[in-house]
C-alpha cells in the first residue's frame, strides 16, 4: 500500500491527544495549516522514494502528528539566541559585537517597562527634543561642542556625507576607499548621499598637496576614513590630521573623519592593544570638524552610530530629513547614556564587559582556562591541554592588533576536531570556538564569567556525544 493512502484526514488526526493540546494553544487555523503541510511533506517523501517511510496508518498518524508538533515548536521559538563566545574576539561582528554593561541592561528595562521623557520637557510641560538625550554626556567624554544619534555609524556617515556634501564633490583618499565587514563600502555610501567621489592620490601614499589639488568651487567636504580591519603598510604616507585640517580650514571645508570604533580615550586608557587606535578626542583635538563612530564598537555600548563635533555643523545633521529615518528609538538612548556614565570615570569603566576583556592579561585567562580544564577532567576520551594564543579585538578596530592569551585546546579520542566543532555549535547555548593545529581551542577572554559553568557542562556534553557519535559508527 502507498503512504498516501495511510494519510489520516485532518480532522481524524486532530483528535489525536497531542495535537487536540495544540489546537487548544495554538488554534484550529494554524494546526489545520501545520497538519496540511505535514501531509504534502510525507506525500513528497513519499515521490522522492525516501526510505523508511511509515508502514501503517498508525505509523503515518505518529509521523503527521510529531512532525506538526516540531513545526509548531519551531515556529515559536525565537530565532536570536544567546550563544557563548568562545573565540577570543571581542567585537565579533557575527556574533552581535559589544555585550552589554548590567547597568545599560538594567537602564533599558527600567524606560522600556513605561513611560519617559525621549521628547518631552518636564520642567516646562511642553514638546521636548529626542536630540538632548545623551548629548550632554557624548560632549563630556569626547569635547566634542554638540553631538548627535542615529541608528548606527552607516547611516552616521550617510547622515553626514547627504546633509553637507549632496550635490557636491567629497574628496577621500585611494587608501581609503575601503570595505568593512558587513557591506559598508565608502564609495557605496559615497554614491547614496547623492555626493560625488573625489579620489585623490594612490592606493599607498596620499600627501596634503594631493587633497589641496582637487579642492574647488565644487567640493563639499573631505572624508578621512579609518581603514579598520586593513592596513597598508610598507612605502605608505597619509597626512597628518592637523596638517590636513591647516588646508581644509584655509578653504572653508568641513574636515569630517569616519573613526568607526569609537575609542574614546577618556584620560589615557591602559589597554595596550589600543595603544595606536585614533581616539574620537584626539580626532577632534587634531582638527576634525566632525566624527563619527559605532555605539557597539569599541564604545561597549549599544548598537548606535554618532557624530561629535563642531555645534553648526552638527545642528545641519539635526536638521536634515534624513535624520528622522535614522533616528535611534529611546532603548538605544537609556543604553547609551548608562554606558557613557560608565566611560566618564576611570573607576567605572571596567564594568563595561569590553573594557574588562581587552585589560584581562594572559595570566587572568589561563587561570580561568585551567578552571574550565578541571571541571572537563573525567570527560572519557577527552584531553585538554593549555597553549599561547592571540585573541582580536575585532569589529574593524586597532587592525594589527592581536592580544596574548592562554587556550585551552580540546581534543577528543577518535574525533575529528571539526566534529568538535560543530557538536559545540549545535549545543544549547551554541558554544562558537576556533580551530587551531587539528585542536579546538577555547579563548576565555570573551566568555562571560557567569557563562562558565554553562561552558564547561557544554563542552562535556558535546565530548561525549561526539564521541557516541563515533563509537556507533564504528
Ligand atoms: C564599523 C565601521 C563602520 C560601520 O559602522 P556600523 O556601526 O557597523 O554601521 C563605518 N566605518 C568604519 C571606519 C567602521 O570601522
Amino acid at each position: 500500500m502507498t503512504v498516501r493512502r495511510l494519510i489520516p484526514s485532518i480532522d481524524l488526526l486532530l483528535q489525536r491527544p497531542a495535537l487536540s493540546a495544540a489546537v487548544g494553544s495554538h488554534g484550529q487555523n494554524r494546526v489545520t495549516d501545520a497538519a496540511r503541510i505535514a501531509a504534502a511533506a510525507l506525500r513528497s517523501a513519499e515521490e522522492r522514494g525516501e526510505p523508511g517511510l511509515p508502514a501503517t496508518s498508525e505509523d503515518a498518524a505518529t509521523w503527521l502528528e510529531g512532525r506538526v508538533l516540531d513545526d509548531l515548536n519551531r515556529l515559536f521559538t525565537p530565532s536570536l539566541r544567546r550563544v557563548i563566545n568562545a573565540t577570543g574576539v571581542i567585537l565579533h561582528t557575527n556574533l552581535g559585537r559589544a555585550p552589554l554593561s548590567t547597568e545599560a541592561i538594567a537602564r533599558a528595562a527600567l524606560i522600556a517597562a513605561g513611560y519617559s521623557n525621549l521628547e518631552y520637557d518636564v520642567d516646562a510641560g511642553t514638546r521636548g527634543h529626542r536630540r538632548a538625550h545623551a548629548e550632554r554626556l557624548l560632549c563630556a567624554v569626547t569635547g566634542a561642542d554638540a553631538a548627535l544619534v542615529v541608528n548606527n555609524n552607516a547611516a552616521a556617515v550617510l547622515l553626514v556625507l547627504t546633509a553637507l556634501a549632496a550635490g557636491r564633490e567629497a574628496i577621500v583618499s585611494r587608501g581609503e576607499l575601503v570595505e568593512i565587514g558587513g557591506g559598508f563600502r565608502v564609495p557605496e555610501i559615497l554614491a547614496q548621499s547623492g555626493a560625488t567621489l573625489r579620489e585623490v592620490g594612490t592606493t599607498n601614499r596620499t600627501r596634503v598637496s594631493d587633497y589641496a589639488a582637487a579642492i574647488s568651487e565644487r567640493t563639499g567636504l573631505v572624508l578621512r576614513v579609518h581603514p579598520s580591519n586593513f592596513r597598508i603598510t610598507g612605502f605608505t604616507e597619509r597626512p597628518r590630521l592637523d596638517d590636513l585640517a591647516v588646508i581644509t580650514r584655509r578653504f572653508g571645508l568641513p574636515l569630517v573623519e569616519d573613526l568607526g570604533s569609537g575609542w574614546l580615550d577618556a584620560d589615557g586608557d591602559p589597554a595596550p592593544a589600543l595603544a595606536d587606535e585614533p581616539s574620537v578626542r584626539e580626532s577632534l583635538r587634531g582638527g576634525a570638524d566632525l566624527v563619527a563612530f559605532s555605539g557597539d564598537k569599541l564604545l561597549g555600548g549599544p548598537q548606535a552610530g554618532i557624530v561629535a563635533g563642531r555645534r553648526d555643523l552638527v545642528d545641519r545633521l539635526g536638521q536634515h530629513p534624513l535624520m528622522r529615518a535614522l533616528r535611534a528609538d529611546k532603548l538605544t538612548y537609556a543604553m547609551l547614556e548608562a554606558t557613557l556614565l560608565l566611560w566618564a570615570q576611570p573607576s567605572t569603566r571596567t564594568r563595561l564587559p569590553v573594557h574588562r576583556m581587552l585589560l584581562m592579561t594572559p595570566q587572568d585567562i589561563e587561570a580561568r582556562a585551567r578552571r574550565l580544564d578541571a571541571a572537563l577532567e573525567g570527560t572519557p576520551g577527552l584531553r585538554a591541554r593549555l597553549i599561547d594564543g592571540a585573541s582580536t579585538t575585532g569589529g574593524g578596530s586597532a587592525p594589527d592588533s592581536s592580544l596574548p592569551t592562554r587556550l585551552l585546546a580540546v581534543e577528543i579520542d577518535g574525533v575529528g576536531a571539526a566534529a568538535l566543532e560543530a557538536t559545540l555549535r549545535h549545543g544549547d547555548p551554541a558554544v562558537i570556538a576556533r580551530i587551531q593545529d587539528e585542536a579546538v581551542v577555547i579563548d576565555m577572554r570573551t566568555v562571560m564569567p557567569e557563562e562558565e559553568d554553562e561552558l564547561a557542562h557544554a563542552v562535556r556534553r558535546a565530548g561525549e556525544r561526539s564521541r557516541k557519535a563515533f563509537t556507533m559508527k564504528k
